[in-house]
Formats: C-alpha cells, sequence, structure tokens
C-alpha cells in the first residue's frame, strides 16, 4: 500500500506530540484536581474544629431557643461552608444561616434548605463509632449529591461539652467543579492549538525536506528515460544549507562524473570506429582490386597484397590495445573499490631493475649503432643508471608500460639521436626516465598526449604504426600502480619521461 512519506512522518510526530500533550495536561489537571479537593476538606475539617472552640454558644442559657445561630463562626470567615451542630439524636443544635432574615436557613452555595443532617449515614456512622483506634474523636469525609449539585460533608464526633454531639460542614463543590472545567477546557484549547501549529510546522518542514528528494527522484527518472546527464537538481533548500543540500550538491557531482563518463566513451567508441575504419577501407580497396582485376601485374598484386596485410597487422594491433585499455580501465576501478591490495597475490613484488634490463636487451639490436654495413639500425640506446628497486605490482603490465615508452622514444628520435634509460630512487618511489633526444612534443600538445587516440603528428604516428593508445595505456597502468606519469620535453631538442612508482616496503 502506498502510503505517502510527508503523510506518515506527519501522523508519527502528532502521534507523539499528542500523547506529550495528553501526559502533560493530565498530569496538570489531576495536580489541580486534587489540590481543589484537599483545599476543600481542610477548609471543612479547620471550620468543624472552629466549632467546638465556640462550645460556649451552647451552654445552658441559650437550649431554651434551639438551634443558635453560629455568628462567632461566620465571623471566622466561614468561606461558604455551612455547619449543623447536632446532639446524639440527630436534632439540630447550631447552625450557621445564610440568610440574615431568617436565621433558621441553612444552606450551602445558594441552595435553599439544607437537610438536617446533611450526611445522616456519616453522622449516625461517627455516632456509632464515636473514637478511632488511637483515641481522637472520629471524622468523615462524604460527597452527596443535593438539588442537583455535589456537596463535599465533613462529619465530626464531639463530646466536649455534653455526652457527644456531631457536628457537619458543608461545601459545595460547585466553584471548584467550574474552575476544574474552565481548567479542562482551556487545556484542550491551549493542547489543540499547540497541535494545530505544530502539525503546519511539521507538514512545511517535511514538505520541504522531501521536494527536494522528490526532486531528485524526478531527475533521476528523466535521466533515465531521456539519457540526458545535462539535468542539475536544484541544490539551495529552503530551510538553508544542511544535509540535503549537501546530498544535492552531490548528487549533481555524480551527475557531472557521468555526464563526463557518458561522453568519453561516446567520443571513444566514435574514435574507435573511426580508427578501424581505415584499415578496413584500405584492406577493402585491396581485396576489391585484386578480385576485379584479375590480370593484375604480379609486382602490383604483391604489393596489394602486402599493403592489406600490413593494415590487418595495424588493425590487430589496435584491437589489442583497445582490449588492453579495456581491461586496464576494468582493474583500475577494481583497484580504487578495493583499495590498493598488495597481498591478494594479483599484485607482487616485482624487480624493476630486472625488469628494465630486460627491456632494454629486447631493444637493443634495434638501437645498436652500425650494422654489418657500417649503417645505423636505429638511434642510440644507452643505459645510464640503474638501482636494484622493488616496487609492488603485475610485471607483464609494467613491462608493457616501459615498452611503450622505449617504443615511443626510439620511434620519435631520428638515427642519429640516442635514447637513455635510467633507474634511480627518490625517498618513497622508484624513478625510471626514457629520454631522447628527438622531435620532441609542441607545447599545445603536451597535455593532450595521455588522451586516448591523441596523436601530435597524425601522418608521422600513423606511419610508424601508432595507434594513439600507448600513452594512454601507459598512464591507465601506471595509475593503477599508485604511480604517476609525467612528461618534459623540448621540439626539435627532445622529451623526457618520468615514470615514479612506489618502493615495495621491506617488513612484507
Ligand atoms: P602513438 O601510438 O601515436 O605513438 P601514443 O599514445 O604512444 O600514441 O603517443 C601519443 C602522441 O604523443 C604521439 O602521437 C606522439 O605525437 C607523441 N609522443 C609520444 N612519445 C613521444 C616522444 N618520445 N617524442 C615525441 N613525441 C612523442
Amino acid at each position: 500500500m502506498y502510503f505517502p512519506l510527508q503523510l506518515r512522518l506527519t501522523l508519527f510526530y502528532a502521534v507523539l506530540l499528542g500523547l506529550a500533550l495528553w501526559f502533560f495536561g493530565n498530569t496538570v489537571y489531576t495536580q489541580a484536581e486534587q489540590r481543589a479537593y484537599t483545599d476543600l476538606d481542610t477548609t471543612l475539617s479547620s471550620r468543624a474544629a472552629s466549632v467546638s472552640l465556640g462550645k460556649g454558644l451552647l451552654s445552658g442559657q441559650y437550649k431554651a431557643a434551639l438551634p443558635n445561630l453560629l455568628q462567632s463562626v461566620d465571623e471566622l470567615g466561614s468561606g461558604g461552608v455551612a455547619i449543623e451542630v447536632l446532639d446524639n439524636n440527630l436534632n439540630l443544635l447550631a447552625t450557621t444561616a445564610s440568610n440574615a432574615n431568617d436565621p433558621l436557613q441553612i444552606s450551602v452555595g445558594g441552595l435553599g434548605n439544607s437537610p438536617v443532617p446533611w450526611d445522616i449515614q456519616a453522622a449516625q456512622w461517627v455516632l456509632r463509632h464515636p473514637f478511632s483506634q488511637n483515641g481522637e474523636a472520629s471524622s468523615v469525609y462524604s460527597t452527596i449529591t443535593y438539588q442537583g449539585q455535589h456537596i463535599r460533608v465533613y462529619t465530626l464526633f464531639n463530646r466536649d461539652f455534653d455526652a457527644g454531639h456531631v457536628i457537619q460542614t458543608a461545601r459545595s463543590e460547585q466553584d471548584i467543579e467550574q474552575s476544574l472545567r474552565d481548567l479542562r477546557s482551556l487545556l484542550w484549547s491551549g493542547g489543540a492549538l499547540v497541535m494545530v501549529f505544530a502539525l503546519l510546522g511539521g507538514w512545511f518542514i517535511t514538505w520541504s525536506v522531501l521536494r527536494m528528494v522528490r526532486r531528485m527522484t524526478k531527475t533521476a527518472h528523466s535521466i533515465s528515460a531521456s539519457r540526458d546527464f545535462s539535468q542539475r537538481v536544484p541544490t539551495g533548500s529552503v530551510l538553508g544549507k544542511d544535509e540535503l543540500s549537501t546530498l544535492a550538491a552531490t548528487f549533481n557531482e555524480m551527475l557531472a562524473n557521468l555526464e563526463e563518463a557518458y561522453w568519453r566513451q561516446q567520443r571513444f567508441v566514435a574514435d574507435a570506429s573511426h580508427e578501424l575504419r581505415a584499415p578496413i577501407t584500405s584492406i577493402r580497396c585491396n581485396l576489391d582490386l585484386l578480385a576485379t582485376a584479375p590480370d593484375l601485374p604480379a609486382e602490383e598484386a604483391r604489393s596489394a597484397l602486402a599493403d592489406a596485410q600490413a593494415e590487418a597487422a595495424r588493425m590487430g594491433r589496435l584491437v589489442n590495445d583497445l582490449l588492453t585499455l579495456a581491461r586496464s580501465d576494468d582493474a583500475a576501478q577494481e583497484a580504487r573499490a578495493n583499495g590498493y591490495k598488495k597481498d591478494t597475490g594479483q599484485v607482487q613484488k616485482v624487480d624493476l631493475d630486472s625488469l628494465l634490463l630486460e627491456v632494454f636487451r629486447q631493444y637493443k639490436p634495434a638501437g645498436e649503432d652500425v650494422n654489418d654495413d657500417n649503417k645505423q639500425q636505429g638511434p642510440r640506446l644507452l643505459l645510464q643508471d640503474i638501482t636494484p628497486v622493488q616496487v609492488y605490482g603485475d610485471a607483464d603490465q609494467l613491462k608493457q608500460v616501459l615498452v611503450a615508452l622505449l617504443d615511443n622514444a626510439l620511434k620519435y628520435t631520428p638515427y642519429e639521436g640516442s635514447v637513455s634509460l635510467s633507474l634511480t630512487t627518490d625517498e618513497r618511489y622508484a624513478v625510471v626516465k626514457v629520454s631522447d633526444t628527438g622531435i620532441g612534443i609542441l607545447p599545445e600538445d603536451l597535455p593532450h598526449i595521455f588522451e586516448r587516440f591523441y596523436r601530435a603528428d597524425r601522418a608521422r604516428s600513423r606511419e610508424r604504426g601508432g595507434s594513439g593508445l600507448g600513452l594512454t595505456i601507459v598512464q591507465s597502468i601506471v595509475q593503477e600502480h599508485q604511480g604517476s606519469v609525467e612528461v618534459d620535453s623540448t621540439p626539435g631538442k627532445g622529451s623526457t619521461f618520468t615514470l615514479k612508482l612506489p618502493v615495495a616496503s621491506e617488513i612484507d
């Protein structure tokens, strides 16, 4: 069942807030209620006690005109408390009057004549049990309903001046009930107001938070539908800079990277097909020529076949380079995801000096100064420093890097020039330098030579069998090995490629 998050959060919030408010209101109300009734009981009992102080009023001379009016009690301030003093047969001995004209009108809380006694059962009970276990005069509180009003009654046994009599004090609970009702409605309306404001606030906050999330969802959805990676999510949040605006900025950053990667991929595919088209066209033309002209002179037919062969070989190299690149991209991605693991077995310690010597020996014949006819075969190949050093890595891949750099140096250096190799260490790095005295690279080409298919001098590079992928592969492998490759070049004077790889620690 779809239950929107905004509604869910608001409801959850409302329930929690409601419970908190209810708990708070309930505590306040209960406290106020208890306090009011305790105060009432205290008033009733203190009024009853004050009657016993006024026992003189009930001495013999007044007996003829019973009941007496308890004026002195009134003077103490009865506070709406009516008092009845009854003998042990429950005849009225004395009472308060709330109506000055009619001294016998005992009323409480604006009610008409009151019953005598107020609570007959309580009066009978205290007469039956005049003293409590610890010898004190017994008393009891009760609540009666009289003319639709709740009347609180306090009944006290007293034997100060005769065989025993009963004092009952009573007071209406109406005003207490009224103020409790007022308090209740205040709490309800205040609570409701707080709820409304809190819910509106909560709704607004969740709305503004979820608006960002909705925007991101919408953008992601529309990107997946249209593959338009140029879209971005607005990063400004109504609530200022917060985790969500950071998330939106990160999301945009990710989109920018994806866009970059997408276009790089597109460009790569376009470039790769373009590069493959040239040899395919050349092979097709040569084959067409052979097929359509069967009487072609043998010389020309051989040359067409040789052309086709050379192009096929170039295409083979290109496809190999592409494969290497794709694989090293995968490996680099994996290495990035896993961190650099030297203990997986895939990456082991490699003697870089031995590897360099191996490559040097492989190329040395091609770089020998003279052949039998005393003619130069290529530039002079020199080995300068060689320091024994170990690095972590894949020996085959590292060899491929050295071969590519040396190959380029020999390719772009005239026969009379020289190419030198050196291996030194610099603190934590092994440093390989491949320097040549060749044609050099123009400053405007320098920043691009590691890009895929970039060739500073297209014609010359192609003529020398270059695909424009060699340095891209070098960089990719070197980065995968946590190293770096840099170039320093002066056009017409030569170039130096510097390769840095972290030295393997001796502990492991
Ligand atoms: P290619 O297969 O064309 O050699 P690379 O990626 O190996 O492709 O090199 C890219 C470009 O960098 C080359 O086309 C060339 O113009 C330039 N380059 C590389 N190495 C050298 C060098 N040692 N001297 C001069 N130019 C170089």
